[in-house]
């Protein structure tokens, strides 16, 4: 084929598909268009994940009746007009590509008025054509709708998820937003739901609350920083308060929401030695810092950002986060994290610095063993034919009941346990929607969740496995492992590892003989008992030709 240069239908098409990925994307640009146009409050409504419908109001600056057609062209923008500006971008928008974008894979139309003008203007967009426009009443301020969008296009169509979580990654961005300015009232109503609704009163804490519950609200830490030209600020849980993914991490450069992996690292360090191993902070931090400081024109999604003092931003950060922790309150319940990471250090002492000592363990299953006690509440020390044993009683426990309650899931036979006093719990918009999307498979394993007024939910039974712990935490570190995508296993593994981990006993827990007998015959009775569902060694051997060597018993 000959070069030629694309017909210009075509370019938008292309230029449409990196603005608009999925219908988050829609709502994440006309959100951003309410912010610059200084609105205080912001509705959206979706139906049907946003494919049907999309409805963005605001009550901001408005666009005045002469401009409105211009706003859906290409690069057409309010926001800057020189080279100059481009390095001074004090908006969150500034390519002016959203409305015509998303116009050119979706019906769109708008009602906007400005205070000056008496009535406003509605216009109705077509395969990217102004096919109506008509003058429309209205308080001032704009609204968009979008609908069918991707209709015409099966293939995007097709690369969409569930509308379920379509509507999570649209509660996730809007969450963000609302984190972000937390002096502006943020609504979202999903399928004629209201799933998110923030106050307003400018209290980071208060969005917290709506977001992640009243406890999370209370615990959370106090982040101020100021270093030279970068001043940090936000909220951080405490160590003991933590999740099982990064969904919690929540970035802002100049109230703009950003995915960096600079900011998560520096946050991350700042926890450094505090969190165990797949554990993450909750933490909502926002960056000031001057425009010329920070380049947001590096995609045309506008949610990566590079800084040009890429070192000193990573140190405020680190820094600020742990002059934050220093303050936590000495948290009682330290004790699984302190005997893990203790569990591991002599692990690690044993592999590292003496490989000699270490048997590779014979066969696939296990040897016949004999308890002889139980070292520092965490491991139980056991002879067999072959020498000595050490089981780390939790990862033991783990693998035992994750191979019982898949085999009882496989056979539909779930041990459940009603509670006489249902639990309640309050669940993020998020989490909201990955129980909606997981409600029928969670049942199979014996959840009977209720949804309870407004975002509470009573958890009604649970599998038995799980009881006597503490519920709502096992339901939220559930969720989260259920909505993460870090781990690519069938679900019912997923749910089977988090319930094994959350009911298996921990280390640190004194344990009788008779249960140290117990544990050993079930692991014994294991399709893989040498590892547990997360791959770590349920137990380590020493040969008694190795000890013989080691005491100078072999000639
Ligand atoms: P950009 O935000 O990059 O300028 P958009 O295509 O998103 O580009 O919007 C084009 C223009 O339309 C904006 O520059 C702004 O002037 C106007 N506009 C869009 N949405 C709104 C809104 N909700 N309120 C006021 N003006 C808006
Ligand atoms: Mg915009």
């Amino acid at each position: 084929m000959p070069i030629q240069v694309l017909h210009s239908e075509v370019v938008s098409k292309i230029a449409a598909g990196e603005v608009i990925e999925r219908p988050a994307s829609v709502v994440k640009e006309l959100v951003e268009n309410c912010l610059d146009a200084g609105a205080s409050q912001i509705g959206v409504e979706v139906r049907n994940g946003g494919t049907e419908l999309i409805k963005v109001s605001d009550n901001g600056a408005g666009i005045p009746a002469t401009e409105v057609e211009l706003a859906f062209r290409r690069y057409a923008t309010s926001k800057i007009s020189n080279l100059g500006d481009l390095e001074n971008i004090c908006s969150l928008g500034f390519r002016g590509e959203a409305l015509p974008s998303i116009a050119a894979v979706a019906e769109e139309e708008i009602v906007t008025k400005t205070s000056s003008e008496a009535a406003g203007t509605f216009v109705y967009v077509k395969n990217g054509d102004v096919v109506r426009r008509e003058v429309r009443a209205r308080p001032r301020g704009t609204t968009v709708t979008v609908r069918r969008l991707f209709h015409g296009f099966p293939a995007r169509l097709k690369f969409l998820k569930s509308a379920a979580t379509e509507n999570s990654h649209i509660a996730h961005m809007l969450s963000q937003y609302s984190l972000a300015f937390p002096e502006l009232r943020f609504s979202l109503v999903i399928d004629g739901r209201l799933s998110l609704s923030t106050p307003g009163d400018g209290d980071l804490r208060s969005v917290v609350n709506q977001l992640y519950g009243s406890q999370v609200a209370g615990a959370m830490l106090e982040v101020q920083g100021n270093h030279a030209f970068v001043e940090s600020s936000g909220l951080t849980s405490p160590p003991s308060l933590n999740r099982a993914n990064r969904n919690y991490l929540s970035f802002f450069a100049n109230r703009r929401w950003v995915r960096s992996p600079l900011l998560i690292r520096a946050v991350e360090e700042g926890y450094h030695g505090l969190l165990m191993d797949g554990r993450h902070p909750i933490a909502i931090i926002n960056v000031s810092l001057p425009p010329q400081e920070i380049d947001v024109n590096v995609h045309p999604a506008k949610a990566q950002v590079r800084f040009r003092h890429e070192q000193d931003i990573f140190l405020e950060v680190k820094n600020t986060i742990k002059q934050a922790l220093a303050k936590a309150p000495v948290a009682a319940k330290h004790m699984p994290a302190s005997a893990t990471s203790w569990q591991q250090q002599s692990l690690h002492m044993i592999k590292e610095k003496e490989p000699s000592l270490i048997a590779p363990l014979p066969a696939l299953g296990l040897p016949i063993l004999r308890p002889i006690g139980q070292l520092a509440n965490t491991y139980i020390v056991a002879e067999g034919d072959e020498g000595l044993y050490l089981i780390d009683q939790h990862a033991a426990h783990e693998r035992i009941l994750y191979e019982r309650i898949l085999a009882q899931w496989a056979r539909r036979e779930v041990e459940v346990q009603g509670l006489l006093e249902p639990e309640t719990m309050e669940l993020s918009p998020r989490e909201e929607e990955t129980l909606k999307d997981t409600q029928v498979a969670l049942a199979q394993f014996g959840f009977a969740l209720e949804a309870f007024g407004q975002r509470s939910h009573l958890i009604r039974a649970v599998p038995a496995l799980i009881v006597g712990t503490n519920l709502v935490e096992a339901m939220r570190v559930l969720l989260d492992s259920l909505a993460s995508k870090d781990i690519p296993a069938p679900w019912e593994e997923k749910v089977a590892k988090s319930l094994a981990c959350h009911g298996a006993i921990k280390a640190g827990q004194q344990l009788s003989n008779e249960e140290t007998r117990e544990l050993i015959r079930q692991l014994e009775r294991c399709d893989q008992p040498r590892s547990c569902p997360h791959g770590r060694p349920t137990l380590i051997h020493l040969s008694s030709r190795q000890l013989e060597r080691e005491f100078g018993r072999t000639s």
